[in-house]
């Protein structure tokens, strides 16, 4: 089967994610076209990116990152203006594929709009469907548009049951590398830098979801993104430490059986599968020489020195704007921590008083997501550096 050539739009292309999949195409040129890249602040990555493989169009979301590329490069390409750029390149009709590879809850609304013109999604932004994932996922069957997953987890999963009847699956296995702090204490941790933070052992990647690596949140947020692209209830989902990153995830069968996928922590594999899929293209990455990683070792999470993990299956339970709550403040948390404004605990602390105090709702469409957004960012901003808290209440027993 050939895969044909795809026209993709990368919205965050000069993110980690975003470069990854550009390696991807120049690596199979005769497969891909690039229509439409979208940046924040990087303009001179851009501007390279641009000059490269001359988009129709880009949005440029920083305003001075947009007068930078429009006049280095305003004659190769349309630089679009204001805050709906995104949404128009989302919504054009000459493109296949949306790279859905911003971080954070920016990525929420391209992608709905996207999914609603049709398009076939390659998500990165894993917090599209953290906040929105009912939503989602209903959308996409009403619109018909595949949603393929980049996460290297979710990536593993979508592997491992290719080709499985559904109630075939008992339980998905997410294996977690444990982060820079793996071991390390509450009182330990109280002292970490963001420089520490940021050296995560295995992955190099944004800083934002390196932060969440490190407070395990993003297993958390992996958890609800998993249960809304594979069906699965929470119940059905479990975190294992797996220091490696060699094994991505695992599913266990009804017949007991195990299904792992295995590879070198690489994002350009799970992207390579996620736009080449149901194909199974050939390229040369980096292989996998199992002998010379020689041991692979796996343990429970500790959640009571990374409570994120808990936090995210509470929050996944309780539904409604719950999980929407749990990303926003989260997001604050992280932005404040590498500003150095507040201490690496205290990040699962805003969090955990945010699901408390704000408000929860239940949630019939995206306005009430990008409300409740609104809300807890409010919340959460005013009330970051309280430090004495006492969780008197949560929010699913
Ligand atoms: P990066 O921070 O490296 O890149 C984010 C991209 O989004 C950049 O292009 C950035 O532009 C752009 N951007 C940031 N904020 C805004 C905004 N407010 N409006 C418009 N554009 C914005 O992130 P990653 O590539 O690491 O992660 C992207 C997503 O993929 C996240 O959801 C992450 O959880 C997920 N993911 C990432 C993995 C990885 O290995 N990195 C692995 C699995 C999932 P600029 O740089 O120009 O400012
Ligand atoms: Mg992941």
């Amino acid at each position: 089967m050939n895969s044909g050539n795809k026209i993709l739009a990368v919205f965050g292309s000069t993110g980690s994610i975003g470069c990854s999949t550009l390696e991807v195409v120049r690596r199979h040129p005769e497969h891909f076209t690039v229509r439409y890249l979208t940046g924040n602040s990087n303009a001179a990555l851009l501007v390279e990116q641009i000059r490269e493989f001359r988009p129709a169009a880009v949005a440029v979301s920083d305003p001075a990152a947009r007068a930078q590329v429009a006049a280095e490069v305003g004659q190769l390409t349309e630089v679009l203006d204001g805050p709906d750029a995104l949404a128009d390149i989302a919504a054009r009709d000459d493109y296949d594929t949306m790279v859905s590879s911003l971080v954070g809850f920016a990525g929420l609304l391209p992608t709905v709009t996207a999914i609603r013109a049709g398009k076939t999604i390659a998500l990165a932004n894993k917090e599209t469907l953290v906040v929105a994932g009912e939503i989602i996922t209903a959308l996409t069957r009403t619109h018909g548009t595949p949603l393929l997953p980049i996460d290297s987890e979710h990536s593993a999963i979508q592997q491992c049951i290719v080709g499985e009847p559904a109630h075939g699956v008992a339980r998905i296995i997410l294996t977690a590398s444990g982060g820079p702090f793996r071991g390390w204490t509450t009182e330990a941790l109280q002292a970490v830098t963001p420089a520490q933070a940021l050296r995560h052992p295995n992955w190099s990647m944004g800083s934002k979801i390196t932060i969440d690596s490190a407070t395990m949140m993003n297993k958390g947020l992996e958890v609800i993104e998993a249960r809304w692209l594979f069906d699965v209830d929470p119940s059905r989902i479990d975190v294992v430490v797996h220091p490696q990153s060699i094994i991505h995830s695992m599913v266990e069968f009804t017949d007991g059986s195990v299904k792992a996928q295995l590879g070198v922590p690489d994002m350009k594999i799970p992207i390579h599968y996620a736009l080449t899929y149901p194909d199974r293209l050939a390229a040369d990455y980096d292989r996998l020489d199992i002998t010379r990683i020689g041991t692979l070792t796996f343990e429970e999470p500790d959640s009571d020195a990374f409570p994120c993990l808990r936090l995210a299956y509470d929050a996944l339970r309780a539904g409604g704007t719950a999980p929407a709550c749990l990303n926003a403040a989260n997001e604050v948390a992280v932005a404040a921590f590498l500003r150095r404004d507040i201490a690496f605990p205290r990040i699962a602390a805003l969090i955990e008083e945010s699901l408390t105090h704000v408000p929860q709702h239940s949630v019939t469409s995206i306005d009430d997501i990008v409300e409740a957004d609104r809300a807890t960012r409010a919340w959460a901003e005013t009330h970051i550096m309280q430090t004495d808290f006492q969780p008197t209440t949560r929010i699913h027993t």
